[in-house]
């Protein structure tokens, strides 16, 4: 007890602190980070001590001064920050999903430092429409009469479903309710919208006889969801959205299809598995379409709603639509990345989704050939390293078990535990995201760029170069 007090005497004074570290950096960093993280450091030393914890005798002026010094480092650094994805994921959702372009990341740039005719018709010199800007790009390369971009796609499903269904039923496969990443459920999402959701058939089989017989007055709408991130497999069926189109029709019913991806390339000619495209699903007659602009597409986040006219008016006069809004850079960068589309080679050369997922493993095995030479002499002594095959993965919840044939290194160091090594590389200042596979850590190379081979080599030097800190 009388060793806590004494503790707890013993804390520094934290204005003293802040007056000897502001002296220290010459008022180059903000009084008020200095001030943060002199308080945090004391705070987090005071609760250390409250709860006792065993053979706890204090710290030294050194260690304060460390523990200040890297909190200060923390604190000035962006909290979003460039990493390196080793992981082989292309479509990688927690590492920010597709890559813009150089051209595509231009235009943002030049709305964000520009004035721009967001909302403004240039011919008219009146008010204009953001959604103009990309509509007509949007019907010419899928063949929708309209189209609306709001948000996300998870946005696009509730203002849709919102639009056409609220207080009214909708009509879904027990095989489709499905779950997107942690917090995006179709029933759930259903529920906000103020839809209600009336399931049928079973969770392998749905029949049209299941959609026909659950139709009642209060219906609204069919709707069918790509079920993205999971595969049926055996006793299995669906019923094609041709089908739904004509029973639909019969009774004066809207069909909606969540594509999830929205893939406007066929990519089976690219020795990839088959995804339905927007222009297929439109031209089966569905009434409405939405998918992501940030998966397969390869554009920024976005959710893009596409179909018939008449539903997409009514789409765009629902209040919440302003809400879900996109914003400009957003235009700017879906805009030019929907242009590259009108030619296929186009969109798979500069589309980096596109060209990640057609490049085959010897560009990889290249790239790897690349980095043992500048490391393999250099840091064998402390690491065992070479080039493996391995299997990279589309991601973004598209071609769930399809295997991209690719190529990584291979790390297992000497001295230091595996999730050490996979721990401190996440520290780096360019941070390595790998994953450990058979007792190494692996840096796969198909989603590793070009410009950031040398960099990934020289951090990989750097880190064993100052290994010893680790033994
Ligand atoms: C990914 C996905 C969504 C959510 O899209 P976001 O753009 O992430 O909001 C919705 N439905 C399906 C089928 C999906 O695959």
């Amino acid at each position: 007890m009388e060793d806590k007090k004494e503790l707890l005497r013993n804390l520094p004074k934290v204005d003293e602190c802040i007056s000897n570290l502001s002296a220290e950096f010459e008022n180059t960093i903000p009084m008020m980070l200095v001030k943060l993280v002199v308080q945090e450091c004391i705070d987090t030393e005071r609760q250390r001590i409250l709860r006792n914890d065993d053979g706890y005798r204090g710290r030294s002026d050194e260690d304060w001064q460390y523990s200040f010094r890297c909190a200060l480092q923390k604190k000035l650094q962006s909290n979003l920050r460039r990493v390196i994805n080793g992981t082989g994921v292309v479509i990688h959702t927690n590492l920010g999903r597709s890559l813009l372009s150089q051209n595509a990341t231009h235009a943002l740039a030049e709305a964000g430092s520009h004035y721009t005719n967001l909302e403004y018709n240039l011919e008219t010199g009146k008010r204009g429409s953001r959604y103009n800007l990309v509509e007509g790009i949007i019907c010419e390369l899928t063949g929708a009469e309209a189209a609306l971009v709001v948000n996300n796609n998870a946005a696009a499903v509730l203002l849709v479903l919102e639009t056409l269904a609220n207080n009214k039923e909708a009509i879904v496969s027990r095989g489709q309710l499905v779950e997107i990443g942690g917090s995006f459920r179709i029933p759930d999402v259903m529920k906000k919208s103020g839809a209600k959701l009336i399931e049928v058939g079973a969770t392998n089989r749905t029949h049209l006889k299941d959609y026909e017989d659950a139709i009642s007055d209060e219906t609204a709408l069919l709707l069918k969801v790509h079920t993205s991130n999971f595969r049926m497999i055996g006793f299995t069926s669906e019923v094609p959205v041709e089908e739904m189109v004509a029973l639909a029709r019969k009774n004066g019913l809207v069909v909606m299809e969540d594509l999830g991806s929205g893939c406007l390339i066929d990519l089976s000619s690219f020795g990839l598995p088959k995804e339905p495209t927007v222009q297929e699903v439109i031209n089966a007659g569905v009434d409405v379409v939405t998918f992501s602009g940030d998966k397969l597409l390869g554009g920024p986040q976005a959710g893009i709603i596409a179909g018939k006219r008449e539903v997409i008016e009514k789409v765009k006069k629902n209040p919440l639509n302003r809400a879900l809004r996109i914003d400009k850079f957003t235009l700017a960068s879906l805009e030019n990345i929907l242009r590259n589309y009108y030619d296929t080679n186009t969109a798979l050369k500069n589309i980096p989704t596109l060209a990640m997922l057609t490049q085959g493993a010897d560009l990889m095995k290249n790239r790897g050939r690349r980095i043992l030479r500048r490391i393999e002499k250099k840091i064998s002594p402390v690491c065992a390293v070479r080039l493996v095959p391995v299997v990279s993965r589309v991601g973004g919840g598209a071609m769930p078990e399809y295997n991209l044939a690719s190529w990584a290194i291979e790390l297992k160091p000497r001295h230091i535990g595996l999730n050490v090594l996979e721990k401190e590389f996440r520290k780096l200042t360019v941070p390595i995201i790998g994953r450990i596979e058979n007792e190494g850590l692996l840096i796969d190379l198909r989603t590793v760029l070009e410009d950031e081979i040398v960099e990934l080599a020289s951090l990989i030097l750097g880190f064993f170069g100052a290994e010893k800190a680790f033994q």
